[in-house]
């Protein structure tokens, strides 16, 4: 594989305590190494930053519920044609790409590497087959089991080595690189008392048994037995709802001490009473996280336009069907694995609500003191396509452009924040490579990402400074992926097939003893189909596990 060395460029690696240094980064097979050979293919850098790949630790891009909101917007591939290249092929855009351009956009943006947040364990193999379609980023994928039913029963009976066997097996079965809670034990409310939401950690599910917070903190503690690289990923429950902060910080309690990742934490930072407007509590959740180190989140911000809301929370969808002007909409329960929910959806300014959203992830973000634990997401599709980043990137470092901005939306909105509170905080370009790449691959415990030290993958991204931010991050001069050198000057020289990152945590198989009878009964596949085969791993990477720690 060919060599290359970056010269006179501005770096910035904050893993490696470099802020803006001009060093030179060699790379050799791929990886960055300590020099390069003679001969090695220069890039000069001058006028340049350059900082290791973006990192997207939570968005929607593979799999059953992306390919339903793809079809349940076909306006969208007509309006945004993704061109082929001599070196790359076509697709459509919109808010829900197709495979080719997901990889090809997010590549254009600096970004190497993205996270499927949401698959129902059945659905694995479908994403796994859309990853493979996704190009240059490297991918990996969640799986959803905070509503699974034959967990709830392990759970209820006290099987508590039963469950942590049978969550390894699953893990295993799909390839996943963690696992997901969506609206922990929600679904059965909603399925079985029409339409009820959990908003009481404590209240317990008709049918099982068990509460929200007893399935929160044993599978959160299963996943750190298990030594997975990345803890417990939850969307709470309540999602969305005013007064839904007090069901965040108890969730965020129900795992004690333990390693815990809450995601789009912007949808769960809302106060008021329920049913009526929401307010902020940005500052009680932002308190909360600076405190506890055990804890990480990504922010979910709301960009203004249009998004597609995609959710394993098949109870908030069904609440949203009618709000927006747009009347199409799925819901649907996947065995008994998952709720879904799928509405095309715009974000307005003028709109109170929507206007708040904005606000408080900004707020978020703004207070902030550790930016390695609250890192950058919109929930893409959900809060706003991965192609705002650029945007919100400009909104975190120029406080100008985002007063300007401030001027522009529902003014009642942001006087229920405290973005006028003289929030004069900008982003550095050292704190925009924490929460795009080091922080991002530092949570997933990815230790060859997010960073250029010796031995980390050769993901690499060189931005053309410029005072417009926004600007400056939408099109990086050069890409180089797993040390190849992708785009050049802004276009694409090759195309690159990513790795699928998962995990295999070990696993006693006499689990399947009490597995398979449940698919026997109940699944509508038969058992030995059910597990997806390695050959859907072309291109895997496993990423170790830590030894396993007992369970006491
Ligand atoms: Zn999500």
């Amino acid at each position: 594989m060919a060599s290359l060395k970056i010269v006179n460029g501005r770096v910035y690696d904050p893993a490696n305590g470099i802020d803006g240094e001009t060093r030179d980064i060699c790379i050799t097979d791929g990886r960055i190494t300590a020099s390069a050979p003679a001969g090695a293919k220069t890039v000069d850098a001058q006028g340049m930053v350059v900082m290791p790949g973006g990192v997207d630790i939570h968005c929607h891009i593979a799999g059953p519920k992306v390919n339903l909101a793809r079809k349940l917007q076909p306006e969208d591939h007509r309006h945004d044609v993704h061109p082929r290249t001599a070196f790359t092929r076509s697709g459509t855009g919109g808010t829900v790409p197709s495979t080719f351009a997901t990889g090809y956009r997010y590549a254009t943006m600096g970004y190497t590497t993205a996270m499927e947040a949401a698959v129902t364990p059945i659905g694995a193999r479908h994403t796994l087959e859309e990853l493979h379609d996704t190009p240059v980023i490297d991918k990996g994928f969640y799986v959803l089991l905070g509503n699974n039913v034959l967990l709830h029963q392990l759970l209820k009976d006290g099987k508590r080595d039963e469950l942590r066997e049978a969550v390894a097996w699953w893990v295993n079965a799909t390839h996943a690189y963690t696992i997901k809670l969506v609206n922990p034990g929600g679904d059965e409310a909603w399925k079985g008392r029409r339409n009820s939401v959990v908003t009481d950690l404590d209240d317990k599910s008709d049918v099982f048994g068990v509460s929200p917070r007893e399935i929160i903190s044993a599978l959160v503690q299963v996943a750190n037995e298990l030594g997975l690289p990345h803890p417990a990923h939850i969307h709470c429950n309540n999602l969305g709802h005013s007064g839904n902060y007090t069901t965040t910080l108890e969730t965020m309690r129900a795992a004690g001490d333990q390693r815990v990742h809450i995601t789009h934490i912007q949808f769960h930072s809302y106060g008021g009473e329920p049913g009526k407007n929401p307010t902020s509590k940005a500052t009680e959740i932002s308190a909360y996280i600076n405190e506890h180190p055990n804890v990480s989140a990504d922010v979910g911000q709301v960009m203004f336009g249009k998004s597609t809301i995609m959710t394993a929370d098949a109870p908030i969808a069904y609440m949203l069907r009618r709000l927006g002007k747009d009347k199409r909409w799925v819901n649907a329960d996947t065995e008994f694995e998952s709720g879904c929910g799928i509405i095309p959806f715009a974000y307005q300014e003028h709109i109170y609500t929507h206007a708040l959203q904005w606000a408080i992830g900004l707020e978020l973000f703004l207070h902030s003191k550790d930016p390695w634990r609250m890192v950058l997401s919109t929930d893409h599709p959900n809060g706003g396509s991965f192609m705002s980043y650029p945007k919100l990137i400009r909104l975190l470092m120029d406080r100008q452009f985002r007063d300007e901005q401030i001027k522009l939306v529902n003014k009642k909105a942001i006087k229920n924040t405290t973005l006028l509170d003289g929030l004069d905080r900008e982003y550095t370009l050292n704190e925009i490579a924490i929460v795009t790449r080091a922080g991002p691959a530092r949570l997933l415990g990815l230790k060859n990402k997010g960073h250029l030290g010796e031995g980390a993958d050769a993901d690499i991204t060189i931005y053309e400074e410029d005072p417009d931010k926004e600007k400056m991050f939408s099109a990086p001069r050069y890409v180089i992926k797993s040390g190849e050198l992708i785009i050049e000057d802004h276009e694409f020289r090759a195309d690159h097939e990513g790795r699928v990152l998962h995990v295999a945590p070990k696993f006693d198989s006499q689990i399947e003893k009490i597995i398979r009878p449940f698919f026997e009964s109940y699944y509508s596949v038969r058992f030995e189909n059910y597990a997806v085969a390695d050959r859907y791993l072309r291109h895997g990477e496993k990423i170790p596990t830590a030894s396993p720690v007992a369970a006491e």
